[in-house]
């Protein structure tokens, strides 16, 4: 080794020590005729002192050197002079007194600083991915993501898992996104698709015997960048054989919880057991079907009070089968007009046609958008409903119910953010289960599965698979957790039968799914264990975890938003050669 310590692990045990440091220079003052150098390694820094009068060959490299020059240091720890110890540093009593520098790699002055965390353009850092990473906020995310990891693979191996590699060159696992193709070269026109997940993979684990799997999995999905997504990301996938979905919960909770407990003892878990709610009541109550339980804020159904009501706009919304629902934003009567047009506007970006309010001032009376409309009882049972009282604001949105969930349970959140009710500090999570086992498909005129093609129905939901197919619930549970889905999983089906019943449900030509699948199909015929598993996201459980408000942030090199490695520049073209090898020709779409 280059170096006999870490810069930060000396303390004041190694006074008198003839250490050699090996680091970056963090930061370089001059100070009365001495050089001190901050010297950073992974573990923190050291601080270095250089004295014409010991060394003046050191003190001259010393006063060279700029910050982020990789040196090597010899020398000896001493006390710090009296007045000039930093309480701050886990280093602070300390100092080394060098006798030697030795500079291992000069460095141009970087785009940004390393040694503070400014504001720095996104595009910047991630061109300079490898500066950015020395930085100690993302250091402090890979670390963690590192922990996480390692917990993973700790508490599942000790419950006698097996960690599994499955391929990355395979065949279309479609988790709903289009595939990221690789063209074979010895195989003329024949394609290779990247997973979305293992999922055909680990069931067939399942079929093997191997009972117990998981894998950290990287799972590649060709989507549009929109929101909190990159094209490949990491996912916890595991599978067990022999259980229910309770098995499955079960243990997945406790991975988490013991986790949450031992690696951030700072945050606060605020439920344990988790809390379990149908998807019925999540959008009920949340109006989300991965509701932030953090804060309150509930919607309340107030359809029937809509009807005869005299205010025809809700009256004509429920004719038509839509509902009306309302949010109480407690205390908030005294927002403006303006402000409540701002939030009419926000809820219109999501389908809504207006919002509706009722704004109690702190004596009780009223200033509303409909309540002349509205008979006075009407008024009454309103404020009844949604629990009112003076100074408290309500809104209410009346459309068709996916379009009432929608821009509420939106509003809900930009709300509690905006009322400082998501404490950042809280870790709620929550699971929800008894999703929907299909959704009608109107564009295209078929059903499509809420969760993935594999997800088994609830065995007493099996008769509506075929007679009213909208009417089953499949074996899905959401694992949630501050309002980002976090993980999803099911009891898989595990019988040819059914899962033929199944692709043909979701409009899969029989020699489509015997193409795609059969592998899968022809395995069920061999003695398939009942099975299930679920694939918690990695990058997403660490954001939440290290506060980050994006993925890209605990990912070591993400793509940028618009999917490309700006720092490597890719994707890039190809030589004209490989696309001859490949036999692939790129055709100008102009
Ligand atoms: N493969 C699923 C997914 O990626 C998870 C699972 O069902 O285990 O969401």
């Amino acid at each position: 080794m280059l170096k006999t310590h870490d810069c930060g692990e000396l303390r004041s045990d190694h006074i008198g020590e003839q250490v050699t440091l090996a680091g970056w220079v963090n930061r370089r003052r001059d100070h009365g005729g001495v050089t001190f150098i901050d010297l950073r390694d992974r573990s923190g820094i050291a601080q270095i002192v250089a004295n014409p009068e010991i060394s003046p060959e050191a003190h001259e490299t010393a006063v060279e050197i700029r910050n982020e020059w990789v040196l090597q240091i010899e020398g000896v720890v001493r006390r710090r002079p009296e007045g000039m110890v930093n309480p701050d540093l886990p280093s602070g009593e300390i100092e080394v007194e060098t006798q030697k520098i030795v500079v291992l790699n000069p460095a141009k002055t970087p785009p940004f600083a390393i040694n503070e965390e400014t504001e720095v353009d996104e595009m910047v850092r991630l061109k300079y991915r490898y500066l950015d990473l020395r930085r100690e906020r993302m250091k402090g995310n890979l670390e963690l993501r590192h922990k996480v990891i390692k917990y993973i693979r700790d508490f599942l191996s000790d419950r006698d898992f097996w960690e599994v590699e499955t391929p990355i060159l395979f065949k279309t696992t479609p988790e709903g996104a289009r595939d990221y193709l690789v063209p074979s070269r010895v195989h003329p026109g024949e394609f290779f698709a990247l997973p979305q997940s293992p999922q055909q993979l680990k069931q067939l684990l399942m079929v093997a015997g191997v009972e117990r799997y998981f894998q950290i999995a990287r799972c590649f999905r060709d989507e549009d960048q929109r929101g909190d997504r990159q094209p490949e990301f990491t996912q916890l996938d595991l599978e067990m054989s022999f259980v229910d979905r309770e098995d499955v919960m079960a243990l997945s909770e406790e991975l988490f919880t013991t986790m949450v407990e031992k690696l951030l003892p700072e945050r606060k878990l605020m439920h344990k057991p988790w809390p379990r709610l149908t998807y019925s009541e999540a959008l009920e109550r949340f109006g989300r079907d991965a509701p932030d339980i953090r804060f309150g804020l509930e919607l309340k159904d107030v359809t029937d009070l809509a009807v005869e009501s005299g205010f025809q706009v809700f009256e004509k919304v429920v004719e038509k089968g839509g509902e009306v629902r309302g949010l109480n934003v407690k205390g908030s009567g005294s927002f403006s007009r303006k402000e409540i047009e701002k939030l009419t506007a926000f809820v219109s970006q999501f389908g809504a046609k207006g919002l509706a309010y009722l704004a109690l001032d702190e004596k009780g009376e009223h200033r509303s958008s409909f309540a002349k409309f509205f008979a006075e009882d009407r008024i009454k049972a309103l404020l009844q409903r949604l629990e009112a009282e003076p100074g408290d604001l309500l809104l209410f949105v009346a459309d068709k119910p996916a379009v009432v969930f929608e821009s509420l349970g939106r509003l809900r959140v930009h709300l509690g953010e905006r009322l400082g009710l998501l404490d950042p500090k809280i870790l709620a999570f929550a699971w929800v289960i008894d999703f929907p086992f299909v959704g009608w498909n109107e564009d295209e005129k078929r059903w499509d599965p809420s969760h993935h093609l594999f997800t088994a129905p609830m065995p007493e939901d099996l008769s509506w698979v075929d007679s009213d197919p909208g009417k089953a619930r499949g074996q899905q549970y959401d694992m949630v957790l501050n309002g980002l889905e976090v993980g999803g999983g099911s009891i898989r089906i595990h019988d040819r039968e059914l899962q033929e019943k199944v692709f043909a449900l979701i409009g899969l030509e029989p020699d489509v799914a015997q193409e795609r699948f059969g592998h899968m199909l022809e395995a069920f015929e061999y003695g398939t264990p009942p099975h299930g598993g679920i694939a918690p996201g990695i990058d997403r459980l660490v954001r939440v975890f290290a506060g980050e408000d994006h993925i890209r942030e605990v990912i070591a090199f993400p793509k940028n938003q618009a999917a490309r490695d700006v720092m490597a520049d890719a994707p890039s073209p190809a030589e004209p050669n490989q696309l001859k090898e490949l036999h692939l020709r790129v055709v100008d779409e102009e």
